[in-house]
């Protein structure tokens, strides 16, 4: 709970002077992005993309799950993506278990 505090602090100041309610849904940059959720990974950050560019779509491994596929058939068929990154990374914490070991 020590973090909830932070978050919606930082949640309340980020909403205080934002702008951007108008924009359009479907992505401006009609881009869709799966990766992988590893908090070390910015996708927004290191593809220089803006609120409204794309869609970023994130699960553990950056995997094309089926709901991962559902999200880019909703992006791409309904949103207009047309283009799509699927990025996975070095040192990626999915590859230190198996799926045995995750159900124990
Ligand atoms: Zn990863």
């Amino acid at each position: 709970m020590a973090e909830l505090k932070k978050l919606l602090d930082a949640n309340e100041r980020f909403a205080s002077d934002f702008d951007k309610g108008k924009l359009p849904m479907p992505p401006a940059r009609s881009v869709a992005v799966l990766a992988c959720m590893d908090a070390r990974l910015h996708p927004e950050k290191f593809l220089g993309l803006d609120i409204g560019d794309a869609h970023v779509i994130r699960n553990a491994g950056g995997r094309a799950s089926d709901d991962a596929i559902r999200s880019l058939i909703i992006s791409s068929k309904l949103l207009g993506t047309r283009e799509f990154l699927v990025i996975h990374h070095t040192d990626c914490g999915m590859l230190t278990f198996s799926n045995d070991e995750l159900r124990e």
